[in-house]
């Protein structure tokens, strides 16, 4: 066996995280001698805890809110994704630097394809919000060469700045649209446990047949709005798929091994659904 090395999960707060049960789950299926902490860094500290991080000689760190910006302005190299968002969730410590990625928006993409057996080229797509989320998951899309992506969120200067990271492809669009696409993917905190109850900018009860809709909130695991969409007909996910496949995602840039996908939907109690076609 090699010897033992380390990585974790950067955030505030992060003792809530899933990230150290998938990632640990994979180290011990890959039969690796490593393991994945949980670090609560406080705004502002980021800087000195990758500093610490390297110094200690870490593999690399996941990085949470309220850190993806800002991890990415400290790194040495960034991938195209992490270039375009401006923002990354991983940093990989190499001899010749630290380099940002985002794993986000592939995981994203991984997990329609695979997951909801959706191929988004060509189709007509929707996103409701415009955080850091929502931004890496309108890349995604347009990069796999969606038709169009409408972009809805409840301050319309966020959506505009959100559609500018796939210019030609997104343009900000208004609730009503949201019945005419193929796909709409929920990309804001609401609906999440522990986060104050809100309304979204777009009511489920206009979603329905024909309609593949994503809620990435995964705690809890049905939202009301993926229960209303249901409820009408539409076709739905939630985002443990994505969470699961960012991770593997992740697994991958820090071990250079295949991801073990099942042990890892296993460490969260969950199993993969099988998918349809649309
Ligand atoms: P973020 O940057 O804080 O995004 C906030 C976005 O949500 C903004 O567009 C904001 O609108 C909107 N919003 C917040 N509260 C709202 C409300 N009450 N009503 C309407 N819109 C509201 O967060 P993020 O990092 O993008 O993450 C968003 C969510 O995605 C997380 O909470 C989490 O549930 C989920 N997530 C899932 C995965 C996964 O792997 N499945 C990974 C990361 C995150 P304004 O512009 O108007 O402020």
């Amino acid at each position: 066996m090699s010897p033992g090395r380390v990585t974790g999960v950067v955030g505030h707060p992060v003792e809530h995280s899933l990230s150290p049960a998938l990632h640990n789950a994979a180290y011990r299926a890959l039969g690796l001698d490593w393991s994945y902490h949980a670090f609560d860094v406080a705004p502002g500290e980021l800087a000195a805890a990758v500093a610490g991080a390297k110094a200690l000689g870490l593999r690399g760190l996941s990085v949470t809110m309220p850190h993806k910006e800002e991890a990415a302005f400290l790194a040495d190299r960034r991938s195209r994704a992490a270039r375009r968002l401006a923002a990354c969730n991983t940093l990989v410590f190499e001899s010749s630097g630290t380099v940002a990625e985002s794993t986000d928006g592939e995981g994203f993409l991984a997990d329609l394809r695979e997951g909801a057996g959706f191929e988004p080229e060509g189709r007509s797509c929707a996103v409701i919000g415009a955080g850091g989320v929502a931004r890496a998951v309108i890349l995604a899309l347009s990069e796999a060469g969606a038709r169009e992506i409408l972009v809805v969120n409840r301050t319309p200067v966020n959506a505009f700045r959100a559609a500018a990271v796939a210019r030609g492809r997104a343009r900000v669009g208004r609730p009503a649209e949201l019945q005419s696409t193929e796909l709409v993917v929920q990309a804001t905190p609401v609906g999440m446990t522990g986060v104050e109850a809100g309304r979204l900018p777009a009511d489920p009860r206009h979603l329905g047949s024909g309609q593949l809709v994503v809620d990435l909130v995964y705690r809890p695991a049905e939202t009301e709005f993926l229960a209303e969409a249901a409820r009408n007909g539409a076709r739905v996910r939630n985002g443990l798929g994505m969470l699961v496949r960012q991770a593997g995602l992740q697994v991958t840039l820090f071990t250079g091994s295949e991801a073990p996908l099942e042990e890892m939907w296993q460490a969260i109690g969950e199993k993969e659904d099988s998918p349809r076609k649309s």
